[in-house]
C-alpha cells in the first residue's frame, strides 16, 4: 500500500492550530485552561478513522494507542500546552508530526504494524501557570516531587490540587501514570529548535545527545554600605564590586569547559540606592553541561573564583542551591537512528545538547528565583 508522510498536511494543521487558539501575540494553550482544552479536542478529531485507542492518564496525559503485533511499545511524545504568548510549533509540531507518522504507520501496516505505536501528549509540559515545568512527563516517570507540587500556587492563590481537582485530576494519584510506561522500549520527540546552533549552521534538522544538567545557585556577596561621596575608595567593602567580577568570569569558565553554559540571570542590591556602596549583592548563577563531571568543575570554578572575588574585596560570599539536576544523555542507538533518518532526509546531521524543552522563558521563574 502507498503509505507516505505528508508534511504539508502537518503544517496546514499547525496553522488550523494556531488560527484556533492563538492571538496576534502567540499560542495561548495554557494547560489546565479552557484554551487547552480546546486544543485537545481538535487533536483527538484528527486521530479519527484510524484504529486507535485514546485515555487520558492519571496525570492528565493523552495516550493514543495504534496496536501492534508485539506489545512492546515506540511512544511519540509532545507537548499541545504552551507558555502564553507562545511560539506556534513549540510542542505541537512535534504531536501534529506524531499524527502524521501514525498515519502512516496504521496505512503502511493495515492497522497493524510489528510493534505497538503510542502517542503521548504530556499534560503541562511548560509549568507556565504554576511556575514548574515538566508536570505530566515528571509524574509518569516518577520524578515529581510530591511535596513541592502540592504547595504550587497560581497567580490567582489557586493551589495545583485544586487546579487538577477541577479538570477531573486527583493529584495524590498522579504517578499512577507511571503504568502507561510498561511496554516502552524507545521514545522519540520532534521538537522546534530554542536555541541558534542549527540556524546558524543553515541545518534544517540534528540529533539530540541529551539534556544539559543544571546547577542553579544564588550568590551573596556582603560588604558594607558607606556614602559614596566620603568614603574614599580603597575604604570600600564593595559587595557589587564582587559580584561584578563574576560577570566576566563565568565565560572564562564556561569557556574551559567545551560544551557547558553559564548565566547571571538576575542581581540585585542592597540598600540599592544611588548614594551608597552596595552592602550587599545577590546573583543567580545557572550552570549547564551534558557531561556530569565537567558540570561538577564548572561549579567548583565558580565557587573557587567567588571566594577569590570576595577576598581581593574584603567582603564575604555565601552560596545557596536553588535547584540542580543531572545530565540526561540520551540512547545511543537511538541517536544514530536520527542521525541516518536525517542524513537520509537533508544530506547532513549535526549533534546537539539540548536544552530541557521548557526551561522557563516568557513563564513566570518565581520557582527558581528568590
Ligand atoms: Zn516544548
Amino acid at each position: 500500500m502507498n503509505a507516505s508522510l505528508n508534511p504539508k498536511r502537518t503544517i496546514a494543521e499547525l496553522k488550523e492550530l494556531r488560527a484556533l487558539t492563538g492571538d496576534e501575540n502567540g499560542a495561548q494553550r495554557v494547560a489546565f485552561t479552557p484554551t487547552w482544552v480546546k486544543a485537545r479536542e481538535w487533536y483527538q478529531k484528527k486521530l479519527e478513522g484510524m484504529p486507535v485507542e485514546i485515555h487520558r492518564d492519571a496525570a492528565g496525559n493523552l495516550w493514543t494507542t495504534l496496536r501492534g503485533a508485539s506489545e512492546k511499545c515506540l511512544l511519540i511524545g509532545g507537548h499541545i500546552d504552551s507558555v502564553p504568548n507562545g511560539g506556534w510549533l513549540d510542542g505541537c509540531l512535534n504531536v501534529m508530526a506524531g499524527v502524521e507518522i501514525l498515519r502512516r504507520i496504521n496505512t503502511q501496516y493495515g492497522g497493524k504494524p510489528p510493534v505497538t505505536v503510542r502517542l503521548v501528549d504530556w499534560a503541562d509540559e511548560e509549568g507556565a501557570r504554576f511556575g514548574k515545568s515538566l508536570f505530566g512527563s515528571s509524574a509518569c516517570s516518577g520524578n515529581l516531587d510530591m511535596n513541592e507540587a502540592r504547595g504550587l500556587v497560581d497567580k490567582q492563590g489557586i493551589k495545583l490540587p485544586d487546579a487538577l481537582k477541577n479538570v477531573g485530576i486527583d493529584f495524590e494519584r498522579v504517578k499512577d501514570s507511571g503504568m502507561e510506561l510498561k511496554n516502552a522500549a524507545a521514545y522519540l520527540e520532534l521538537h522546534i529548535e530554542q536555541g541558534p546552533v542549527l540556524l546558524d549552521l543553515n541545518l534544517p534538522l540534528g540529533a539530540v545527545l541529551g539534556t544539559f544538567g543544571v546547577e542553579r545557585h544564588a550568590i551573596t556577596f556582603q560588604g558594607q554600605a558607606a556614602h559614596s561621596g566620603s568614603t574614599p575608595m580603597n575604604r570600600r567593602k564593595d559587595a557589587f564590586l564582587a559580584a561584578a567580577k563574576m560577570s566576566s568570569e563565568i565565560y572564562q569558565i564556561a569557556g574551559r569547559s567545551g560544551n557547558g553554559v553559564c548565566t547571571i540571570g538576575s542581581c540585585t542590591t542592597k540598600p540599592g540606592i544611588v548614594t551608597s556602596v552596595v552592602e550587599e549583592c545577590r546573583i543567580t548563577l545557572d550552570q549547564r553541561h551534558l557531561d556530569a563531571a565537567k558540570l561538577a568543575r564548572m561549579l567548583h570554578e565558580a565557587k573557587e573564583a567567588s571566594e577569590k572575588f570576595a577576598k581581593e574585596g574584603n567582603v564575604r560570599v555565601s552560596w545557596e542551591r536553588l535547584w540542580q539536576i543531572a545530565p540526561r544523555p540520551f540512547n545511543d542507538e537511538l541517536i544514530a537512528l536520527c542521525d541516518e533518518s536525517i542524513r537520509e532526509t537533508c544530506g547532513q546531521s549535526h549533534r546537539l545538547p539540548a536544552d530541557r524543552c521548557t526551561t522557563p522563558r516568557k513563564s513566570p521563574l518565581r520557582a527558581y528565583l528568590p
